[in-house]
């Protein structure tokens, strides 16, 4: 890899909500790494977000009919709408590029908690499960290590026979394991780090049963020691050395990575540090 390349364009952080502009920050910050590209990808074409989820929850969203186009929980607008699909643009030519060199990072939220009628969770549309859709012949592993379990993923699952899943998190949202969705729930702060890394390498022996043609890493900081939603507890040293156990082991099994940001809810530049540490390991592990 001669530089990491990372998915970003300023209609993915629209002035509208804190979970949104909060990217903005992380950009600017990453910007100025001589060993991260920056590169601008197109929205997602609409026509493609079909038979994923359901007909008539895309429909409402696109056209922000309620109650169903808020159904993630922030208000729907034309900038809203637009982000997501500069999301999800970025994340299919993020997948792309990570089959290709190796690795990729996107710089939005996964939104692993969007189902398959409905958003929820600030999640509209389901972006890990439309890398699957879109790449039916390939076995798609996501890691997911947000503090939320990542529930949509895991009902993605019973439709996308390529589609696996492990989450290990602090707070369960609706996640209960299934045939292709492994669950570690985890508390750092009670019971230490021991039983998290253990997670990590069960998750490992899962990726190495499956061997998938990617993994998608759904690398949250909302599991942050200090994050006011978080209560796996883990400090930023921690989720370092988590985020890369993740890189070590795609690269030692020799399957392409891609990497989102996911959740975090503390101040946007505390949030850019702890994302751009995530980058950070990715290019110790492959740079
Ligand atoms: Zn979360």
């Amino acid at each position: 890899m001669t530089r990491l390349r990372a998915y970003y364009s300023a209609d993915y952080a629209p002035p509208v909500s804190p979970l949104f502009s909060r990217l903005a920050v992380l950009a600017d910050a990453l910007r100025d790494c001589k060993g991260i590209e920056l590169c601008a990808p197109r929205q997602v074409d609409p026509r493609l977000l079909y038979g994923l989820h359901d007909e008539t929850y895309i429909d409402h969203f696109l056209r922000g009919e309620e109650p169903l186009a808020s159904s993630q929980y922030i208000a729907w607008s034309p900038l809203v709408r637009d982000a997501v699909l500069a999301m999800l643009g970025g994340q299919l030519e993020a997948a792309q590029h990570a089959l290709t060199h190796g690795v990729a990072m996107n710089l939005a939220r996964g939104f692993h908690h969007a189902l398959w009628d409905r958003g929820s969770g600030f999640c509209a549309i389901n972006g890990l499960a439309l890398v699957a859709h879109r790449l039916p012949d390939k076995r798609i592993f996501v890691v997911d290590c947000d503090e939320h379990g990542g529930n949509g993923t895991e009902e993605f699952t019973h439709r996308l026979p390529n589609l696996y899943t492990a989450s290990i998190f602090g707070t369960r949202f609706g996640c209960v394991g299934s045939a292709r969705s492994w669950i570690y729930p985890i508390n750092v702060t009670r019971d230490g780090f021991g039983p998290y890394a253990q997670a990590l390498e069960d998750v490992a022996a899962q990726i190495t049963r499956c061997a998938p043609d990617l993994i998608l890493y759904q690398a949250g900081v909302d599991c942050h020691e200090n994050d006011p939603k978080g209560r796996a507890g883990l400090s930023t040293q921690q989720l370092f050395e988590r985020d890369r156990f993740v890189f070590r082991m795609a690269r030692r099994l020799g399957i392409p990575i891609l990497f989102v940001v996911a959740g975090g809810y503390q101040d946007a530049s505390i949030l850019a540090q702890l994302n751009g540490n995530t980058a950070r390991a990715a290019l110790e592990v492959f740079g």
